[in-house]
Parts: C-alpha cells; sequence; structure tokens
C-alpha cells in the first residue's frame, strides 16, 4: 500500500470529513456534563454502515468511548487517540455562528466548539478507518480510539482504557493539538507536568475593628507568594537531547502565538529552561469585619519534561522559608518526573516524520506541548511512547469562534492513515 493511494483517498474525502466535522459538533460533549454518547453512536453507525469492527467501552453510561479496529498480519499495532469532550461554549456573544451549529463556509471552514479541539481531528481519524479498512488486510494491527474527559484528566476516558489494560499497542499517536498544518508542520514530543504548590496560610482571628489584636493570615499569605514566584529563575536541569526540540518548540510558539511584547517575547524564551508559574486561586476571609486566620492560594507551576521535580520542589520549600513569615506552609505535588517525553531519535519519531513530510512536502520540527494531553496518562499507565500530530489551529482550543480549515482535516487523514502503513517498529 503506497502512501501516494492515501493521499489521493484522503484528497477525494473532503467533502466528507468536513461534514462528519460539522456533524461531530452539533453533538454537544461539552463539560461539566461532557457526555459522548451521541457522539460514539454517530462513530458507530459511520463504522456499521463501512464494514469496520468497532467496540465500545464505558465506565460510566452516558460517557463511552469507541474503537475502530483493522486487522494487520504483523504481530504490531498502531494506535491513535483522540477525545470527543470539549470544554464550555461561553458566552453566545462570542460566536459569529451558534457554538453547535458545526457551519461549513464556502471559504472551507467548519466553526463550532470543538471544532479545532478535536472533533476535526476525530472526523480524520474516522475517514482514515476507512480509508484503511477498504485497503484490505494490513501490515500493522490498527486501532483508532474515540475517548472522553480529556478534558478533565481522562476519569472515564484515556486514563481508564490505560488502567484498566483495554489500551495495548506499540506505538500511539495522539491527534490533539497544534501540528503546524501545512506551513510549520510539527510533531509533538511530549508534554510538560506540574509541580502545583498550594500555600497555607494560618493566623488569628480577631474583630476588624481591631487588627492588632489578630494575625491576619491573608496579609501573609500575599506577602510569600511573591517569594514562591521567584521559583520562576530557577534553571532546569534537562537531557541533552531535548536541547534541539526546545528550540525548534521556542521558534514555533514564537511564530504561532500571539506575542505582542517584549516582556512576552522574554517570556517565551524561557519557556523550557525555566519553570513557569502562576497563582490562579486565592481563597480566604468570611467578612468584612474579621480578621482572617485562614487563607490559601493555588500556583500552577510547569515543568519541562526531563525536569526534576523533587529538586524544584525542595527549592520552593526553601523560598518559603526564606520568606520568613510564620503559619505559611507549601504543600508542593510533585511526583519523580513531570509530564512525559520520547526520544526525537527513535524509529518512531523518525517514521512519524517521514509520513509527515510526505504529506506537506515539508520536514517537520520537533516541539513540546505546554499543557498535557491523553498521552501523559497513557504514558504513564502503559508506557506505550507517545507522538503528537493534531489538525488543531493555532489559538482556537478553547476560543470563542473555534473553527478548523478542511485543509488541515485532509492532512489529518494523510497522516492518521498513511503512519501505519510506514511504521514498521
Ligand atoms: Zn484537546
Amino acid at each position: 500500500m503506497s502512501f501516494k493511494k492515501v493521499k489521493t483517498e484522503a484528497e477525494k474525502a473532503q467533502d466528507e470529513v468536513a461534514d462528519l466535522c460539522s456533524r461531530l459538533v452539533q453533538f454537544n460533549s461539552a463539560h461539566p456534563e461532557g457526555r459522548t454518547d451521541e457522539c460514539v453512536q454517530f462513530i458507530k453507525d459511520y463504522f456499521e454502515e463501512h464494514g469496520i469492527e468497532n467496540d465500545v467501552h464505558a465506565n460510566n453510561p452516558v460517557k463511552p468511548n469507541i474503537v475502530a479496529k483493522l486487522k494487520g498480519s504483523s504481530g504490531r499495532k498502531v494506535l491513535w487517540v483522540g477525545h470527543l469532550d470539549v470544554v464550555p461554549e461561553g458566552k453566545p456573544e462570542g460566536w459569529t455562528y451558534p457554538a453547535y451549529s458545526g457551519k461549513i463556509t464556502d471559504d472551507g471552514l467548519i466553526y463550532g466548539r470543538g471544532a479545532s479541539d478535536m472533533k476535526g481531528a476525530c472526523a480524520a481519524a474516522m475517514v482514515s478507518a476507512r480509508i484503511l479498512n477498504e485497503f484490505g488486510l494490513l501490515d500493522n494491527n490498527v486501532e483508532f480510539w474515540f475517548t472522553v474527559d480529556e478534558e478533565i484528566g481522562g476519569v472515564d476516558g484515556a486514563r481508564w482504557l490505560a488502567e484498566s489494560g483495554r489500551l495495548k499497542g506499540d506505538v500511539c499517536v495522539i491527534g490533539d493539538g497544534n501540528g503546524g498544518g501545512r506551513e510549520l508542520p510539527s510533531i509533538d514530543l511530549g508534554c510538560k507536568g506540574g509541580a502545583g504548590t498550594k500555600l497555607i496560610s494560618r493566623g488569628k482571628t480577631a474583630h476588624g475593628s481591631t487588627p492588632y489584636l489578630g494575625d491576619n493570615a491573608i496579609r501573609k499569605l500575599i506577602e510569600v507568594i511573591p517569594w514562591v514566584e521567584k521559583i520562576k529563575n530557577y534553571r532546569l536541569e534537562l537531557p541533552k537531547e531535548l536541547e534541539g526540540p526546545i528550540a525548534s518548540s521556542i521558534d514555533f510558539y514564537m511564530r504561532t502565538q500571539k506575542i505582542e511584547t517584549q516582556e512576552q517575547k522574554e517570556a517565551v524564551k524561557r519557556l523550557f529552561h525555566y519553570p513557569t508559574v502562576a497563582c490562579n486561586i486565592i481563597n480566604g476571609g468570611v467578612k468584612t469585619n474579621v480578621v482572617p486566620d485562614y487563607a490559601e492560594a493555588q500556583l500552577d507551576i510547569r515543568l519541562t519534561p526531563g525536569s526534576k521535580p523533587q529538586k524544584v520542589k525542595e527549592r520552593i520549600e526553601e523560598l518559603v522559608k526564606e520568606a520568613g513569615v510564620p503559619g505559611v506552609e507549601a504543600i508542593v505535588r510533585a511526583g519523580e518526573t513531570a509530564g512525559y517525553h520520547e526520544s526525537p531519535d527513535s524509529p518512531f519519531a523518525n517514521q512519524l516524520a517521514e509520513t509527515l513530510e510526505k504529506a506537506t512536502g515539508k520536514k517537520p520540527v520537533f516541539k513540546i506541548l505546554t499543557g498535557g494531553t491523553d498521552a501523559v496518562s497513557i504514558k504513564q499507565f502503559t508506557g506505550i511512547p507517545c507522538l503528537g500530530y493534531g489538525t488543531s489551529l493555532t489559538g482556537m482550543a478553547h476560543q470563542p469562534d473555534e473553527y478548523v480549515t478542511v485543509e488541515n482535516l485532509v492532512l489529518g487523514i494523510k497522516v492518521y492513515a498513511g503512519f501505519p502503513l510506514a511504521y514498521e517498529g
């Protein structure tokens, strides 16, 4: 089976993939409910119509996952994983077309919540399964998985599938994220991880009119936060093999994100060699006339894969000590590793890069995602190597007026159907 044939089939499927993406968008699978039963039924009907073997796996009846299974003659198995759940649409005023319209425009855009993140990629994977099925017996076994709950950590989705032993394979392509389209093709080598930190401040309550009799927990908390933020100057120790991908990641984000100020530019340059830190939740106080005896803050601290989270944790604890404010302590959630990453030199990475080059005519770069995908739990529970290639567009995920281009979805089919043919282990 040649890549040329995949290319021809993918280009013929332009209207089909646009229609499937639009139809998937029309099923509201937004959290907090995040139900995927309608989407899964729709996908199942498509697979049945095309004679594709499939199974539904549900840990929660309204949140099923579905897999398409294609037979191969070798013992190898290639997985593809994508998610069907989406984030809420936000205010209707933000949308030119209603959020679940799935509107297809004349210039080849599909609008709606999830078009980019990532029902578009799921539509491309459905078509890929159909094309590969029509090719007959393949060399590799291939499974396309459509999951729930990615946006909330994979509870009944990838995490459950991985933990319960349902996901088995040699390599896994993650369809999430922004693969740079035709212009800037890129493969995701890994995802950052976290060292989430909670600061707890304890003081002594008093009447608001006599603050000198109390010990204000909020005031102490506010004093310590800037000390913890100094972690952004802690230089991370990173594996040598990631220096190349880090340089290309910085270049990718510089070119694709909306970077306007010098300060933002500097932040992108430091994005992988240093932790990022954002104090995103503060709680404390009960009444204006009561001096609070308790307050807490939660900081989102992100680390590059391959760095040493335990050392960062130690440094954060030191910083809190250095602040010298009694009654404030830090609880740092840090594991042995942060996120995950694959080697840029593995046969898997090379073969996926070759497929992407055939599909776009350009040599792809490797990058590291700043956020997490289903790959993190798949890697954690199964050890299956995961690389990402997504059809999403820059700056689209979780935004109002989210859209995707039909062109990107056709590209997605070429990669998702092309790679299982190219993979040699
Ligand atoms: Zn996503």
